[in-house]
């Protein structure tokens, strides 16, 4: 399993930073974002350290559909009942902050703003 020392969201897996995780399982960690933009806002990782969604390659094809599949799922169990929102910021252009692929989770329990990305 690839792991950067110095990544912060590879510290959260090997729990080394603190974190309220919501979803474990051999392939990806979800947990809550420190700084939430909804109500509900959670984070949805690969164990494996992979940059951003422009690094993936083919043998990430499975984890990057166990993303999509969780989403729903760690939404509703957390409040969102009726849909959220899913954002995967990548590279300079989607202002990606964090350097290890990672997938918000937006939701309610009411509607979210329009936007169409989580600039204020
Ligand atoms: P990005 O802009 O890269 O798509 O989003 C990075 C997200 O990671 C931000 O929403 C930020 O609040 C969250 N974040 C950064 N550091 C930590 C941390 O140490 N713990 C948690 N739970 N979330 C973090
Ligand atoms: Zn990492």
């Amino acid at each position: 399993m690839s792991t950067d020392p110095a990544c912060i969201f590879c510290k959260i897996i090997r729990g080394e930073i603190p974190s309220t995780k919501v979803y474990e399982d051999d392939d990806v960690l979800a947990f809550k974002d420190i700084h939430p933009s909804a109500p509900v806002h959670l984070l949805v990782v690969p164990k494996r350290h992979v940059s951003g969604l422009s690094a993936t390659a083919p043998e990430d094809q499975a984890v990057l559909g166990k993303m999509l599949l969780v989403a729903p799922q760690i939404a509703r169990e957390q409040g969102s009942v009726d849909g959220l929102r899913t954002i995967i910021n990548d590279g300079r252009v989607g202002r990606q902050d964090v350097f290890h692929l990672h997938m918000h989770v937006l939701g309610g329990p009411g509607p979210l703003g329009r936007m169409m990305a989580m600039d204020e």
